[in-house]
């Protein structure tokens, strides 16, 4: 049934999924799976957790939808949590990571323009990136296997690989701003360097050009920080988060500085669902028990017990990331394989590039992750 609907966009594993709860969901046999993606990072709570379905029931059955032509409690006190908690003046919010980098690219083009006159709208991003699949997002994207088809693309984006030397080499007259995932994700769980943080810092601050930070995979706790840029100490000027801030309703959240409050003004920008009042509520009892030390906390210390597990398996000969969002290489087999292999045993694992990703819930147990461990080190000895 499904390919007789659907556009053949998904290559999908043959496991239908109908229930779930924490890090175990169950398929239409009745089979279980423990789950180490979270549906691509955005299940940060698990699946069904008891405090954000209420949340997310009471505002259902109270004001579903209202459109942004007048106020609603819920989308406000999300737009101030969230502006507090992540440490900005304005947020934008709309409904997926790849809106949430359009409002940024929107934004950044406004402010070059605003401040250093017409056609100052270039923006640099870092070769194998990944930041949406909207026409612009995908130019935005530094991989040429994201540039093909979907001709004219959106001009504008020149691409730098992650060193400074690099980026100068890239930039012109008309930069307005640098984009950067500080682990890239779809790329393969590939942290940035922190001195090339640092040094790419203090250069965006002094030539004037906006450090922005897609931490659409990479924030709301994932890597054990409410955002990532804290572990680099270095913050940028515009922000987008979007996967794990709504635990499984769709979100996007473009936030801003102080200086770049008034950038984007009336009429430049918006979204027909973008602060809707149920998603707000989904996403506000998210921010309420991530951001917490001890949430944070455990986050950490759950990253570093599957981190230790990856490393005691033979097969796997390095692990990378942050926090719960870690990649494994392997010594043998492909990942898509091992993948494969584990949905069979019931075990849920992602792929990026050729390393095994693993984006588990930031609540999952120990036993949870013993329980898929053992999976995987079946499957890979079995390879
Ligand atoms: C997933 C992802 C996106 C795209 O998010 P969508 O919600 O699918 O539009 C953008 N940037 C990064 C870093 C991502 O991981």
């Amino acid at each position: 049934m499904d390919e007789q609907s659907f556009m053949p966009t998904y290559g999908r594993f043959p496991v239908a999924l109908v229930s779930g709860k924490g890090a175990t969901a169950q398929d239409t046999e009745g089979k279980t799976y423990i789950d180490f993606t979270s549906g691509i990072g955005v299940n940060c709570l698990g699946y069904c957790h008891e405090g954000w379905v209420d949340a997310v029931c009471k505002q259902a059955s109270t004001l579903q939808h209202i459109s942004n032509l007048y106020y609603n409690p819920a989308s406000e006190n999300l737009a101030h949590t969230l502006c507090q908690a992540a440490g900005y003046s304005k947020v934008f919010l709309c409904n997926s990571g790849a809106e949430a980098n359009e409002c940024a690219i929107k934004l950044a083009r406004k402010y070059g323009t605003d401040t250093y006159g017409e056609g100052h709208d270039q923006i640099i991003t870092l070769c194998n990136s990944f930041h949406g699949r909207t026409v612009t997002t995908l130019a935005a994207t530094g991989q040429d296997v994201f540039h093909t088809y979907f001709t004219p693309f959106t001009e504008g984006f020149a691409y730098a690989e992650p060193n400074m030397e690099s980026v100068r080499s890239q930039v012109t007259e008309r930069t307005c701003a640098v984009m950067v995932e500080f682990v890239q994700g779809e790329g393969g769980v590939l942290p940035l360097e922190e001195e090339f943080v640092r040094e790419l810092g203090e250069f965006c601050r002094e030539k004037g050009i906006l450090l922005m930070a897609d931490e659409v995979q990479t924030g709301v706790g994932r890597t054990g920080t409410l955002y990532c840029w804290e572990q680099y100490g270095v913050k940028p000027d515009v922000l987008t988060s979007a996967k794990g801030l709504g635990g499984g309703l769709p979100i996007g959240a473009c936030l801003c500085s102080e200086e770049l409050a008034g950038v984007l003004g009336k009429s430049m920008h918006g979204s027909t669902f973008g602060g809707n009042p149920v998603v707000c509520a989904g996403a506000q009892y998210v921010l309420d028990t991530v951001n917490r030390p001890e949430f944070l906390e455990q986050v950490k210390k759950t990253g570093k017990l599957f981190w230790e597990q990856l490393e005691q398996i033979p097969e796997i000969s390095q692990v990378r990331g942050k926090g719960l969002m870690l990649g494994a290489v392997l010594t043998k087999g492909t990942a898509a394989q091992v993948a494969t292999a584990c949905a069979e045993k019931g075990l849920l694992v992602l792929t990026a590039k050729s390393v095994l990703r693993f984006l588990p819930p930031l609540n999952i147990t120990p036993e949870e992750i013993q329980a898929g461990m053992k999976i995987l080190k079946e499957v890979l000895a079995a390879l």
